[in-house]
């Protein structure tokens, strides 16, 4: 890899679903002092190091949802995920996106299989928890010969002339797919607590851990009020 280009991964990630994908942070504007420079405008200063006071107006700021401040803190992450997760990654409208396109690329396609298949919740249609009744071995195999058998439908229709933006529809939902992301801090706290959460699909919420990794040491104060 020469110097003018970076890595994919990119040097700073964390691997997610069993080493399948990952997430990983690509660049990133303002610190904290951004924040209490912010939220301090109207005093004239520009603290250029966050001392016990500053760390204090995190807090407040938090606490009372004086969020605004926090917007100009800003973070690029380059994501390698399932279709599924993408999709839901995708409904919060406050980040920008750019996605690679199977119109234009050859690119190399590969599948998700879960390495622990989960059993439906009867209680809540959004939940799913550890099973004993499931044969794992057999599923992740039907899941893998799936994947396959959709991919082979898919060069065989390349191979029979139809374009890459319609041979694409057999292609499934385990699909990787790889995106640029890019948001401000207040609204990717408002991410985290939607997809951390017990409520979440296992697999976005391994996403949203890894990002409370990556951004931790930038925003320290945040993390610690948030208890991430
Ligand atoms: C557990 C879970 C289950 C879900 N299930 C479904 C589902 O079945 N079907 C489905 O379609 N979606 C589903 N969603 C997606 C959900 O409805 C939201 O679209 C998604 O979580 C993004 O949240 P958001 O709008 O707060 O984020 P963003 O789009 O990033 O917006 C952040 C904030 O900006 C403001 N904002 C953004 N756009 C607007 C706007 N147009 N008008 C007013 N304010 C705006 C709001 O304050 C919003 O909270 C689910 C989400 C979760 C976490």
């Amino acid at each position: 890899m020469s110097n003018d280009t970076v890595n994919i991964p990119p040097t700073n990630h964390v691997m997610v679903l069993d080493g399948q994908g990952w997430v990983g942070l690509v660049d990133q504007m303002g610190t904290e002092t951004s924040i209490v420079n912010a939220a301090r405008v109207s005093f004239g200063k520009i603290r250029k190091v966050m001392d016990a006071r500053d760390a204090g107006l995190v807090r407040y700021l938090i606490a009372n949802h004086h969020s605004s401040p926090l917007e100009h803190v800003v973070f690029t992450f380059l994501v390698h995920c399932p279709l599924f997760v993408r999709s839901q990654w995708h409904r919060h409208r406050t980040w920008s996106y750019n996605e690679i396109s199977r119109r234009y690329t050859q690119e190399e396609i590969t599948f998700f299989v879960p390495r622990e298949l989960r059993e439906q919740a009867e209680s809540d249609r959004q939940a799913s928890h550890a099973s004993e009744k499931i044969d794992q071995e057999a599923c992740r195999k039907i899941i893998d010969n799936q994947n396959k058998v959709a991919y082979a439908a898919y060069e065989e229709l390349l191979a029979k002339g139809v374009c890459r933006e319609q041979a694409r529809g057999v292609l499934p939902q385990n699909m990787m797919t790889t995106f640029w992301g890019t948001v401000d801090l207040n609204n990717l706290i408002k991410f985290l607590e939607l997809r951390d959460s017990e409520h979440a699909q296992e697999e976005i919420r391994e996403y949203a851990v890894a990002i409370k990794q990556l951004i931790k040491p930038i925003v320290p104060h945040v993390a610690e009020v948030l208890k991430w």
